[in-house]
């Protein structure tokens, strides 16, 4: 178990976006969170990447209490994330955004920066290393030079991928990243995630592609108004008359 929580919520006024949720991301598989939309998948993230403080409740990191944490903190322990929507500067190469995205992440000295030490340069090599060996890990490298702005929606999605990959992370929070593109491409990123996990990278995502998520995941946790209805396989998932209810009752 890489991650634990424990009756963690979120309220934002009187709305409970997260309620009291018990979760467990199982090290080395592909974990998923399905529900409706507004159940509170993308709020759980951000409570596991720090970007929110939770109401109430406790997350742990290997064991570690990390609920207090600020984002770039939990981030620095292995945990990268991607966003529903990932903003690339278009009119930079492929190359560059990762290099950049890169850098953004990790801790650099200003004034290295500003005076171009020999540090800075050795730094700045080895972001652009890791920068063509995750974008070679995705299936990019043949659209590196190209800029941003011209690369296909499902490539700038693979895009999204690199930059989280560029920190070495021990896991991976996707949300939704499939959202927007065809069946084929689907499978293709869902290719990725499988071998990302070969890769011992543990992979944690919100989806709703329930073919798609049903074939992936080795777990899921079903959230409805922001509470855990269910979890499971896909086919105790499948299964399970709270899940049926919630996607057919409306
Ligand atoms: P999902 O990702 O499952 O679609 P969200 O986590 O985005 O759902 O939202 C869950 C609920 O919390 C929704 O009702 C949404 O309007 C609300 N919510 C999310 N973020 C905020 C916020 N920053 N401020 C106020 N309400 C929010
Ligand atoms: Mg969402």
């Amino acid at each position: 178990m890489l991650i634990e929580t424990k009756k963690l919520t979120k309220t934002f006024g009187g709305l409970v976006a997260v309620n009291e949720v018990d979760f467990t991301i199982e090290k080395g598989k592909i974990n998923a969170i399905i529900g409706p939309n507004g159940a509170g998948k993308s709020t759980f993230f951000n409570l596991l990447s720090g970007s929110y403080s939770p109401t109430s409740g406790r997350i742990f990191y290997k064991g570690k209490d990390i609920t207090k944490l600020p984002p770039n903190k939990i981030a620095r322990l292995g945990v990268a994330r991607t966003f529903q929507t990932t903003n690339l500067f278009e009119q930079s190469t492929v190359l560059d955004n990762v290099i950049v995205g890169h850098r953004l992440r990790t801790e650099s000295n200003l004034l290295d920066a500003v005076l171009r030490t020999k540090r800075f340069k050795r730094e700045e090599e080895k972001c652009r290393d890791k920068a063509m060996e995750v974008l070679d890990f995705v299936g990019l490298t043949h659209v590196r030079d190209q800029l941003a702005g011209s690369i296909t929606q499902e490539e700038k999605k693979r895009v999204a991928f690199a930059l989280a990959l560029a920190t070495d992370p021990e896991i991976v929070f996707l949300d939704e990243p499939t959202a927007g593109i065809n069946p084929g491409e689907t499978e293709g990123l869902a290719d990725l995630m499988e071998k990302m996990v070969e890769q011992q990278i543990t992979v944690c995502l919100i989806e709703h592609k329930m073919k798609m998520i049903m074939a992936l995941a080795d777990k899921i946790m079903v959230l409805n108004y922001g509470e855990k209805i269910a979890e499971g396989t896909a086919e105790e998932i499948m299964n399970n008359q709270a899940v049926i209810e919630a996607y057919l009752g409306g």
